[in-house]
Order: structure tokens, then sequence, then C-alpha cells
């Protein structure tokens, strides 16, 4: 039992929720170092939304909801994080929600399926495609969901398949907390934040455009450096505050 009292309680307590799902099979060992880089990088953020990232998403959810087919990509951390997070965007943006794996396999597939369906969110299903330029079955996505998605939000990507998606000519709009990864520059539009912070946000921007439909669509291009660089700033103002 972790004592709620404990300063780190949050931390802890996700820690030990992560590591119950590597025994469901929904979160892969890589996956807990994952989550423990993006650890040290909301550690450096003061695990608080910065401006610039409440702004980033605002941006996502005007993004979002002038898509023609928006498809959030969920893979196991992110099952794992924030299923109730992911119905709740799914329920307010009406995107279609597609599992897609970097450590893919039929049964993980299920599992992470059925926990998701066990939080209220609509995954889709059917024969994968091997359709993403890439090598092994990370090219595999479904013909319905990422493969014919104008924009796919695809949380704690992969690098390579990030710049491969922006490569089909999609707009991929992807959640991580470290600015420098690949990922991060890669992508058409980077939320530098924690994932349960920031989806959340996400839903309440698009339920507010929801109440109000004339809202225009973002101008293009997006502006992927700016937020990149005020997530720089603002681990930098922290470090440099540290040592006063
Ligand atoms: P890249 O290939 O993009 O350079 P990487 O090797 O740094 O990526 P990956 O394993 O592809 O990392 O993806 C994990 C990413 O997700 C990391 O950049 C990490 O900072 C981020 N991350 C982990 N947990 C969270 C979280 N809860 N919220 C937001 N970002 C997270
Ligand atoms: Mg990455």
């Amino acid at each position: 039992m972790i004592p709620e009292s404990h300063p780190r309680y949050r931390s802890l307590v996700v820690r030990e929720h992560l590591v119950a799902m590597v025994c469901k099979g929904i979160v892969t060992h890589e996956g807990l170092i994952a989550h423990g880089r993006g650890e040290a990088f909301d550690y450096l953020l003061g695990e608080v939304s910065t401006e610039s990232a409440i702004a980033a998403c605002r941006l996502a959810a005007r993004m979002i909801c002038s898509a023609e087919r928006p498809v959030i990509s969920v893979n196991g951390n992110t099952a794992a994080l924030a299923a109730d997070e992911v119905a709740a965007l799914q329920a307010a943006s009406g995107a279609r929600v597609e599992v897609n794996l970097f450590h893919r396999t039929d049964e993980r597939i299920r599992k992470i399926t059925a926990y998701l369906e066990s939080h209220g969110v609509d995954v889709l299903s059917g024969v994968p495609v091997r359709n993403i330029p890439l090598a092994h079955d990370r090219a595999l996505c479904l013909k319905e969901g990422i493969f014919s998605a104008d924009l796919i939000l695809v949380p704690l990507e992969d690098g390579d398949r990030c710049e491969a998606l922006c490569a089909m000519g999609k707009e991929v709009i992807t959640i991580d907390l470290n600015p420098l990864s690949r990922t991060a520059r890669t992508a058409t539009l980077t939320i530098v934040d924690e994932l349960t912070r920031a989806l959340p946000m996400i839903t309440n921007a698009c339920r507010e455009i929801n109440e109000c439909p004339e809202m225009l669509p973002p101008t293009r291009p997006i502006n992927n450096q700016y937020y990149l660089t005020a997530a720089l700033n603002a681990i930098q103002e922290r470090l440099c505050n540290a040592m006063d």
C-alpha cells in the first residue's frame, strides 16, 4: 500500500497501475521505460500544463473538429493511463478509435480493445492492411481507420511511424512530454504535456466548439516549432530558477 501522504503519491500509484497492466498483457516492459522517460520530462516541466501546451490543446481540438476523418490511435500505455479520457474525447469529437501498437500481437490488440470497450470506447475492428510505408508489422493499420484518416491524434508515438504517417499526407497531432523526440519534431502539432492532463483539455475545447459550430478551421501551416520552443523555454526557465 502506498501511503497517501507520500509526496510522490500520484506518480507511485500510476507506476503500480502500469505494472499491473504489464501483468494483464496490456502494457509492455518497453512501455514502462517509455513512461519513465515521460516522467523525467514532466519533472522538468514542473508537472503542470504550460500556457503553450494549453494553447496547443485548443488548436488540436479545432483541427480534430474540422477534420473529415479524424482517428485517435491508441497504444498500450495510452489505454492503460487514459481509457476514460479517450472515451470522453471520442464522445466530444466523433473521432474513430483504432488500437495500433509498436509491439503488435493479435492477443495484445484483443486485450487492449476489450479494456477500452469496458471504459466506453467504441473501437474500430477489422482485418489490418499493410499500408504504412514501414517494415514489419508497424505497417499494419485498418483501412477504415488510420489508412483513410486525414488527421490522426496519436499520443506517445514512435518517431519512425510519425514520420511515415506524415509522409502519407496525414496531419499528425501527438502528445509527447519530450519536446526533443523525433515524434515531437516530426508531427504537424505536438502537445508537450502529460497525456492525462492534455486529453481532458482537448475534450473540453471540442465541447466548446460543438456549441459554436461556426468556428473556422485553423489556418495552415501549423507552427509546431512555436510550441516546441515554448516548451523548451519553460524547461530552461525552471532549470535556471532551480540554480538560483
Ligand atoms: P522518438 O522515436 O519519437 O524519438 P522516443 O524513443 O523518445 O521517441 P518512444 O518510445 O517513441 O520515445 O515514445 C515514448 C514517448 O512518450 C517519450 O518521448 C516520452 O517522453 C513520452 N511519454 C511517456 N509517457 C507519457 C505521458 N504519460 N504523457 C505524455 N508523454 C509521455
Ligand atoms: Mg516518440
